[in-house]
């Protein structure tokens, strides 16, 4: 495959991150440019905002479509912003490009479409423009290299991909699960493609938006997307996102970027692993709760004690076993093994504050 190119913009500095700020959706003319104006009084200098928004029920705000693009243009003629904005079918982009927005992204539902990203390709095939790629909805590596490959099939080159986390099914602190390992595994087959965090998507919540941004950092992406909305609460997508242009400007400069060297770099890609081992973790044990719950409600309902001191012993042997296996410290294993038991066992008896 040919090579990327970097995505620069005139009179941006060239130091990371980029960042694309804006909201969720352009929802009026106003709050889009009134977003716009306060953002680029803070020093953001390129503007997102998506148009056409892929909702996961008809019904809800599915954006302004075209008409929002003549907005767009006044963002760019009374900032001197960048526009960037949300692209999915080719009608999309041929009014993107016809209404002089000057990078689109790929939203995540279709990043996981073939039929969707080919359209799109083929809509983009001979325009010069900077494209985005969305991490597609499901962990699924290789359709989001797949997809990588067709924009860059029709010949695109300043490409880049964004990291907005993975669909799951269990409870999870965040919106959408990092799974750090994916991007970085992307990073690893494609050396030199741009990565732009979207701390936004990842976390669903305005209080996460700036730890997940020093994450971003710390791996070494080029960039960030982020949500911004001049009235965060009355936003009609992604509300509970979106930060205003001033907090924005404060998570910006209390990020720390420190220039990556091979050591850094390292420590960082093995502080995210143990990262996302500690969410599954935490997510393991939640779940190994809520079984204890339900084998109490079924002691209960079968008038059983709810020590059953054989099965923990044979459980202890077996764990201990396993650890030893595993070259792990004895006094660790039973420390740990304890702690899970007793409050198992609380749970079971269904202690006030249990659940
Ligand atoms: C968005 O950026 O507003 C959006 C719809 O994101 P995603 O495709 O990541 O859900
Ligand atoms: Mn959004």
């Amino acid at each position: 495959m040919k090579k990327f190119e970097p995505i620069r913009f005139e009179g941006v500095g060239g130091r990371r991150p980029l960042i694309i700020a804006g909201p969720c959706s352009a929802e009026t003319e106003e709050q889009t440019l009134s977003t716009a104006h306060r953002l680029s009084a803070c020093g953001f200098r390129i503007f997102r905002a998506g148009l056409w928004k892929p909702r996961t029920k008809p019904g809800c705000f599915e954006g302004v479509g075209e008409q929002g693009i003549g907005w767009l243009a006044r963002v760019k003629r009374e900032t001197g912003m960048y526009v960037a904005t949300e692209v999915a079918t080719r009608e999309h982009v041929a009014a993107a490009l016809a209404g002089g927005i000057d990078l689109v992204w790929i939203g995540a539902r279709t990043t996981a479409n073939p039929f969707a990203i080919q359209e799109v390709a083929d809509a983009l095939e001979g325009h010069d423009i900077p494209v985005l790629i969305k991490n597609p909805v499901s962990p699924d590596l290789e359709l989001w290299i797949g997809a990588v490959e067709r924009i860059c099939n029709a010949g695109i080159r300043r490409i880049g991909v964004i990291h907005r986390g993975f669909t799951s099914v269990d409870k999870s602190l965040y919106r959408n699960p990092p799974m750090w390992s994916i991007p970085i595994e992307l990073h690893r087959r494609m050396p030199g493609l741009p990565i732009f965090g979207d701390p936004s998507h990842i976390g669903g919540r305005r209080d996460l938006v700036a730890a997940l941004s020093q994450e971003a950092m710390d791996i070494g992406y080029d960039g960030l997307i982020i949500e911004s909305h001049c009235s965060p609460d009355e936003a009609w997508s992604d509300k509970d996102q979106q930060v205003t242009p001033e907090v924005l400007r404060g998570i910006c400069e209390g990020l720390q970027i420190r220039e990556s060297n091979d050591l850094t770099e390292d420590l960082s890609r093995m502080r995210s692993e143990i990262d996302e081992l500690d969410d599954r973790l935490m997510e393991l044990l939640s779940q190994r709760m809520e079984v204890s719950r339900r084998i109490g409600d079924y002691k209960k309902r079968h008038d059983m004690a709810i020590l059953q001191s054989d099965r923990y012993r044979e459980l202890l042997a077996r764990r201990m076993a396993q650890g030893e296996t595993l070259g792990m410290d004895p006094k660790f294993v039973l420390a740990v093994l304890s702690a899970i038991h007793e409050e198992s066992v609380r749970q079971q008896m269904d202690e006030p504050g249990c659940r």
